[in-house]
């Protein structure tokens, strides 16, 4: 058990700011956390660079606020001298060059990393088990996952091993493992900030995530981290903000809806109550809530849509992970650069990888690319005209971040749905319009958390993030670390 590492940042920097705690001894703390980590949390590991920057931080004042605190960083964050493989064979050994733009920023402000978390393959998958190093279990009860694909990241911090952790989103793949994992996970506005230096999975949807233990943490965290950067030409220039403001004003908006859609699917009798128990207490603190029909076809669109235009995204993308330029060299004397590149993508992807690239491949191919990818584009944006059409109705879209137990690890299949759960797919959204989207912990079952996810409009992060601490005030439930480990 660590001493420290189950705090969150804001009580972390107080301790510092007191001298009652030197950076030094919080990385130690993390690093005993990383040693001790039960559920397979970690790809690489840079303790002597880490115990080296604690070193050099003698005071933090109190404006430095995330100043000598440790964190880790999900393996897709390029990280000069740490390997950095993003769990994928196909790029074992590769020690990135350059920091990425939001490595390098967390620098300057003086946090320090300690480790790279295991995530799904190419941050491909939601189960936290397609990694190189294997299943990433979930430290509420080690038969169940904890979700992905930014796993270790959500483990480690649900452990108490670091009071922040960089993750990545594309779908919901911070959003959900949060649910799982009893945390605050909090995607921005896309373009908000720059993903310089961030595999990319598809780039249209992809977005700088991460984990904190509680909101405000996660406002600091945007102020320092937003921003335009000329290494990311998606980035906005809008200028920066300090969200913490909007947590400590408590500058909410008003109205927050729910899709009837969403309550009507809902199976897990627990979820519901705790639902519409928590819109209830919404209610009396003064929100206007109400349900909002959006189309169920454009819910059932949600799962092919995402699929198509993040494995087409993905399978051009990832076009340069050929055995060339990065990752181990071929063995079996290939004569061609085909054969060369078969044998290293053969023996580096996993499956799901290749059959991801495979959709990806097939929908692009010129005789598809009208019935597929195309369709696929159109769908999206009648997906986001309708959810625009819905906050001109309502400040806050409101739903369960997961509407069951995260599955347990022996009842994973890896068949092909052909009949996917809207349910299960609706962060999507938060993808397709950019929207800046929070999980955070709405109630426990059976000891194991679940979580609410709110949604606002675009570069209404503030605002978000402003309901989400009210939620989080209503709920009680913040700052949890799993004891309960089975
Ligand atoms: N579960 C989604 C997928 O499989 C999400 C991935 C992500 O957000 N990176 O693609």
């Amino acid at each position: 058990m660590t001493k420290w590492m189950n705090k969150t940042i804001g009580e972390l920097h107080q301790l510092l700011v007191e001298g009652k705690v030197t950076a030094s001894e919080l990385v130690e703390d993390c690093i005993q956390g990383v040693l001790n980590d039960s559920c397979n949390s970690f790809e690489a590991t840079c303790f002597e660079e880490a115990r080296k920057e604690a070193r050099k931080i003698k005071e933090v004042k109190e404006d430095e606020y995330l100043k000598g605190i440790p964190y880790l960083a999900k393996d897709n964050y390029s990280t000069k001298g740490v390997e950095t493989t993003a769990s994928s064979n196909i790029l074992n050994g590769y020690v990135p060059l350059f920091d990425a733009t939001v490595v390098r920023k967390l620098r300057q402000k003086g946090m320090i990393m300690v480790a790279h978390t295991s995530m799904d393959e190419l941050a491909m998958g939601g189960t936290g088990t397609t990694g190189k190093r294997g299943v990433t279990t979930n430290p509420y009860d080690h038969e169940r996952i904890v979700g992905g694909s930014s796993s270790g990241s959500a483990a480690a911090l649900a452990q108490g091993i670091a009071p922040m952790s960089l993750g990545s989103d594309t779908g919901d793949s911070v959003r959900k493992p949060a649910s799982h994992a009893g945390l605050v996970g909090f995607k921005p506005t896309w373009g908000r900030i720059s993903r310089f230096g961030l595999f990319p999975f598809a780039p249209s949807l992809d977005t700088i995530a991460y984990f904190t233990r509680d909101v405000k943490d996660s406002a600091y965290l945007l102020s320092a981290l937003a921003g335009h950067d000329n290494n990311d030409m998606s980035t906005s220039y809008r200028k920066k903000e300090k969200y913490e403001r909007y947590v400590e004003e408590k500058k909410t908006l008003h109205r927050i809806g729910y899709f009837k859609a969403v309550v009507d699917a809902m199976q897990d009798e627990k979820i519901k109550a705790a639902f519409f128990d928590l819109l209830e207490k919404l209610r009396k603190a003064g929100y206007e809530v109400s349900e909002y029909d959006y189309p169920s076809d454009l819910l059932d669109a949600l799962y092919p849509t995402y699929m198509i235009i993040s494995c087409a995204e993905a399978t051009s993308n990832n076009a340069n992970l050929d055995g060339v330029r990065f990752g181990p060299a071929a063995k079996d004397n290939p004569q061609t650069y085909r054969e060369y590149m078969k044998e290293c993508r053969t023996k580096g992807f996993t499956d799901l990888i290749k059959r991801r690239f495979v959709i990806g491949s097939f929908s692009l191919l010129s005789a598809n690319q009208d019935e597929m990818f195309s369709r696929a584009q159109k769908a999206r944006r009648l997906i986001v005209n309708k959810m625009n059409e819905f906050f001109d109705s309502f400040d806050y879209f409101i739903t369960p971040a997961a509407f069951s137990l995260p599955k347990k690890i022996c009842d994973l299949s890896t068949a092909w749905s052909t009949n996917p759960d809207f349910l299960d797919n609706i962060m999507t959204i938060g993808n397709f319009g950019g929207y800046p989207s929070i999980t955070l912990p709405m109630m426990k079952e059976d000891g194991i958390p679940v979580g609410v996810n709110v949604t606002g409009r675009v570069f209404e992060d503030g605002a978000v993030l402003a309901l989400a601490d009210e939620i989080q005030t209503l709920t009680g439930l913040k700052n949890l670390t799993a004891k309960e480990v089975k």
